[in-house]
């Protein structure tokens, strides 16, 4: 039989993670807009459409790749109003149990705003009535009521106004074609320090058990555990918590992605400068001078290349902590002594090397001390001389 070559694919990179190395799967069957048992008047005629898909080598994600918006919109129209258990997958124990558990991690009682996506039962959203939640909730045909504020309408697609300490999409994100738009909407709708928990089958779980077919027109996607981390990742946002691969659903919590300034290198380049800067200010006295502090930030100062022996004489470090005082910094003769009167006054500059936080009570102490010497500072602002003010 001749071939007609590949079938065009109008989705060519992979949803999840964007990669173009993606594999089509080879099907081609034709199946009904809806899978599910329907009552006799309904049962003939059911429009079908052949099922395109394809994995994407990077992450695994299975997804459809032909999409017919127009198919998809009678899918939902004309035969998803049938789905005869429609809140099977949130009462099926399997699913609902560990996501309860997340649930209490992440949703503690609390005055906070909630908003579930793909949502229109008030019973659903009871857990977080219950915890005092402000909730509100959007799902095409979606209708008011008194305890939710409804929104009828598509996420991604119906704006909805307002920023929510928690987002919630259970067994949605799956039906989501336009994935770029849920996830912008979702960056303006999950405040600064909020959580998003998303759960969706995990389609890793339903090829291992055998079932013979898991698509459906209605799944664009099939997650594993990868592909939902990729596509969360990928979006900018950051991974507090994912469940195992061999759940039979995978349930993620997510937040905004921290900053990702984050540079080590350049940061130690920065922090060698101000070592540098402390020894080239104790080289330039020729008095005493006080370490307080016999932390990291001094072990820097005495081992570092340009500190010289002859300045063991006129140092002295001194520390808060009794366990320690009395005993010496390894490969000097510098023992850590207490922070007496006897030291303090005899120094011309004392140089904090303690951890910051302990600044302000350290500098004030010395203050009601009556302490003559000029205090120094080693913090997050470099190596700088405390004000007689502070
Ligand atoms: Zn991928």
């Amino acid at each position: 039989m001749a071939s007609c070559g590949p079938d065009p694919i109008s989705r060519n990179a992979c949803p999840a993670c964007g990669s173009s190395e993606i594999i089509e799967i080879p099907s081609g069957d034709v199946l009904p807009a809806i899978l599910f048992p329907v009552e006799s008047a309904r049962a003939a005629d059911v429009p079908a459409r052949a099922i395109r898909a394809a994995a994407c080598s990077e992450c695994q994600h299975v997804f459809l790749t032909q999409i017919d918006p127009d198919f998809s919109a009678r899918l939902y129209a004309d035969y998803y109003n049938l789905y005869p258990f429609r809140t099977l997958e949130t009462l099926n124990v399997f699913y609902r149990e560990p996501f309860d558990e997340v649930l209490r991690v992440f949703c503690q009682p609390g005055s906070h705003s909630l908003l579930e996506i793909g949502c229109d039962d008030v019973q659903q959203m009871r857990y977080f009535l219950d915890q005092g939640y402000r909730c509100t909730a959007i799902n095409p045909g979606a209708e008011d009521c008194g305890d939710v504020h409804f929104i009828d309408g598509y996420y991604g697609l119906t704006v909805v106004e307002g920023d929510f300490d928690r987002i919630i999409s259970r067994f949605n994100l799956e039906h989501i074609v336009d994935i770029d738009a849920f996830f912008e909407q979702l960056q303006h709708n999950l405040k600064g320090n909020g959580i998003a928990i998303v759960q969706v089958p995990n389609a890793q779980h339903f090829l291992h058990l055998g079932v013979l077919n898991m698509f459906a027109h209605e799944h664009p996607h099939y997650f594993c555990r990868r592909s939902l981390a990729a596509m969360i990742s990928s979006r900018g946002f950051e991974i507090r918590f994912l469940n195992g691969a061999g759940e039979p659903s995978l349930i993620c919590a997510f937040a905004h992605g921290t900053d990702n300034t984050y540079d080590p290198l350049a940061r130690i380049g920065n922090l060698r400068r101000v070592i540098s800067q402390v020894c080239a200010f104790i080289a330039d006295r020729s008095d005493r001078v006080v370490l307080y502090g016999a932390g990291l930030s001094a072990t820097a100062l005495l081992y570092w290349s340009e500190f010289r022996a002859e300045w063991y004489d006129r140092l002295s470090i001194v520390d808060d902590n009794v366990v320690i005082q009395g005993r010496l910094m390894p490969n000097t003769p510098l023992a850590i002594g207490r922070p007496d009167d006897k030291v303090l006054q005899g120094a011309s500059s004392i140089i904090l090397t303690l951890s910051q936080q302990y600044h302000p009570t350290v500098i004030g102490r010395l203050r009601a001390r009556g302490v003559a010497a000029d205090i120094y500072a080693i913090s997050d602002n470099g190596f700088k001389a405390v004000s007689r003010d502070d």
